[in-house]
């Protein structure tokens, strides 16, 4: 009986997984995308299965060639399904040694931050000559026909290969935890500057919706803004009786004119006084009394 510490067990698992139709981003008949929620190298990472049982890269003809092409239409679809991030960020291609008994293509953000990404093996396994691109292998596949295998000597001095070059800056170091640190600051830096441009462009999205006194529509959409004339600016004001509405109007208005304030002289009459620059008027002896 196969238990889940059984290695065989564990390369079966895309194919299960697949044949399950769980984690399933896209399916069509020749192949399948499955998200990558057990092991991800990345923020984004996603495996394209082929349906025709391939065990490897090395395996792969000229005969793949057109379901190559349909693995990548795949991979593209699910990169833009990936809003947030552009697919430039995205890596493309095949582990040259893959633990997996079936032939499966990475579709990974180059962030590579994930709580997975423990060993240095994890890292030059995409980092090294260990991960052959799918423009690599397309154009091998075409000229040569085949994917020649690395023998097992290079293949144990790249997993292992010291220093850790950053892949989105100069920067280097031989000490992996110092480099998942480095790692994790672009990733923040860049998650950062997305979330400013974001909130930066539902704030001009608010303005869009303002027209000339700052009043939204309730739906959502501009009043006449073309019509500046007295009348109509009194009757606008006519409409914003309770406070709320006032104030909005005081913040929001784009021509800077304070339309709520039915005595704007006294703001500045207060101001003049406060400097000393205008004499203070006393009472008269009959509005004293008043008081
Ligand atoms: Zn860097």
């Amino acid at each position: 009986m196969q238990e889940e510490n059984d290695v065989e067990f564990q390369r079966g698992l895309l194919t299960r997984k697949m044949e399950a139709g769980e984690d399933v981003v896209i399916q069509t008949d020749k192949a399948a995308v499955l998200r990558n929620v057990i092991l991800p190298k990345a923020q984004y990472h996603f495996v394209v299965l082929p349906k025709e049982d391939i065990a490897n890269v090395t395996a792969l003809t000229r005969d793949h060639l057109q379901l190559l092409d349909h693995m990548m239409e795949l991979a593209n679809q699910t990169i833009e399904q990936q809003k947030h991030l552009p697919s430039s960020k995205f890596l493309v291609g095949f582990k040259m040694e893959s633990f997996m008994n079936r032939l499966n293509m990475h579709v990974i953000s180059n962030d590579f931050c994930s709580d997975t990404m423990r060993r240095i093996q994890h890292w030059n396994t995409f980092n090294t000559d260990l991960f052959i691109t799918y423009q690599a292998v397309y154009a091998l596949l075409k000229v040569k026909g085949s994917i020649e295998p690395l023998s097992p000597d290079t293949a144990e001095k790249l997993l292992t290969t010291r220093p850790f070059h950053c892949n989105q800056c100069r920067f280097i170091t031989g000490n992996f935890n110092k480099f998942k640190e480095h790692l994790q600051i672009h990733w923040q830096r860049q998650e950062n500057e997305r979330i400013n441009k974001m909130n930066m462009l539902q704030l001009k999205q608010s303005f869009g919706n303002m027209n000339i006194n700052g009043n939204f529509k309730n739906d959502g959409s501009r009043q006449n803004v073309g019509h500046r004339s007295e009348n109509h600016i009194v009757e606008n004001k006519q409409q914003f009786n309770s406070k709320q509405e006032r104030q909005e109007l005081h913040v929001t208005s784009p021509v800077g004119t304070n339309l709520t304030n039915p005595r704007p002289y006294k703001k500045w009459y207060n101001k003049k006084k406060q400097n000393s620059q205008m004499p203070e008027v006393k009472p008269t002896t009959e509005s004293a009394k008043k008081i």
